[in-house]
């Protein structure tokens, strides 16, 4: 057990600079990720700041119409919270779609959003993993990855992205607010998430001493005709193996705009904002939805124990999509 100092955070800046003047430190929120990366020594912080005193735990309407997600706020309040549910019942669903009502209890808007991977080497300190230790290689290329990305990746690492509220997000195109040593900055929540490339061990565009403060849903929500479709080993308490955000605007049969994101097959939420546009002004049949789901998955590849998904992503992006137009029909 590598022994580490605790201290309690009650202000943004003290927080900050608690982080800017040890790099071995880390926040702690609801640690329902951090203490198991700890118990399996895959981090090792010097300290913990526990973040949670701090008073960023609301959700508020914002001046442009949205609603603004505190870091602090836990998971399940966000999704039974009444105007969530109401105006952006799509990240309602997502959320109650992972994890499990105790787990949702704990974890907050910050820490779902920089919880890592579950590949399994990653986890397991006896294998090599380049985002664990860079330069020492990745075993899930050859060996065994059922779970891992078939878009996006890297000759270093074909990790996945684990969220399922982040999936949404995507899909809503929310914003990420930020406080570091240099200010406060806000960043779109499709640059937020990397791709492996040659720095696997980053994941986010975070910098090391800033904190996430609360992320802002703008406001348009799609609430008519969305779905979250998690597809997964398990019905309950499973990461997904392939997961689609639908929200669409949709005018009688015709589609006005459409956004999807993919869970499960990339080390980011995947957008691809090309294929979508090609449901704009098109009527809501099974050969438009194909078409689109064929272009999403055109340059998929499959590391064996995973190319299943690659059909799988496919027929999810076209149930989803039936699910959501359908809606408005009842
Ligand atoms: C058994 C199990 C099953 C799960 N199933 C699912 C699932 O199906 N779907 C799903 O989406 N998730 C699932 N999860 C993951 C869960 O959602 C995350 O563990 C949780 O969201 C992390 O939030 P937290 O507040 O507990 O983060 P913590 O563990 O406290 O922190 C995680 C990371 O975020 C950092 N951090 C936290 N808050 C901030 C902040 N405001 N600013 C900067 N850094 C911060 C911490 O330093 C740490 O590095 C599961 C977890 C477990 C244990
Ligand atoms: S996929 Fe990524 S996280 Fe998994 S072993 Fe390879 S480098 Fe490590």
């Amino acid at each position: 057990m590598k022994s580490f100092s605790y201290t309690k955070a009650d202000n943004v800046a003290i927080a900050v600079n608690e982080l800017a003047v040890d790099n071995a430190a880390k926040f702690i929120a609801g640690g329902t990720n951090l203490i198991d990366l700890m118990k399996e020594n895959v981090a090792r912080p010097s300290r913990l700041i526990d973040i949670t005193p701090l008073p960023l735990n609301k959700i508020e309407d914002t001046e442009d119409g949205g609603l603004r997600l505190g870091a602090l706020v836990t998971n399940a309040d966000t999704a039974y919270n009444e105007q969530v549910e109401k105006r952006y019942p799509l990240l309602s669903k997502a959320i109650l779609a992972g994890a499990s009502p105790q787990l949702r209890n704990m974890a907050t808007t910050g820490g779902n959003l920089l919880q890592r991977t579950r590949c399994y080497y990653f986890y397991d300190t006896a294998t090599p993993c380049n985002k664990r230790e860079p330069g020492t290689g990745c075993p899930a290329i050859n060996g065994f990855n059922r779970i891992h990305a078939i878009l996006g990746t890297s000759s270093e690492c074909i990790a996945t992205h684990p969220s399922d509220m982040c999936i949404a997000l995507a899909a809503l195109e929310a914003v990420v607010r930020v406080t570091g040593k240099n200010g406060d900055r806000n960043i779109p929540f499709a640059e937020f998430h990397r791709l492996p490339a040659d720095t696997p061990q980053i994941d986010t565009n975070l910098q090391a001493d800033e904190i996430i403060t609360a992320v802002d849903l703008p406001a348009i929500g799609f609430t008519k005709n969305y779905t979250y479709l998690k597809l997964r080993d398990r019905t309950s308490y499973a990461f997904a193996l392939v997961s689609v955000a639908a929200a669409l605007e949709m005018d009688g049969d015709e589609i006005i705009e459409a956004r999807l994101a993919l869970g499960g097959v990339a080390h980011k939420p995947w957008r691809n904002t090309e294929a979508e546009a090609m449901l704009k002004g098109k009527s809501a049949t099974r050969e438009n939805f194909l078409h689109v789901a064929e272009a999403i998955v055109r340059d998929a590849e499959g590391f064996g124990h995973n190319t299943f998904k690659i059909e799988l992503a496919k027929r999810a992006i076209v149930r989803a999509l039936k699910q959501a137009t359908e809606m408005e029909q009842k």
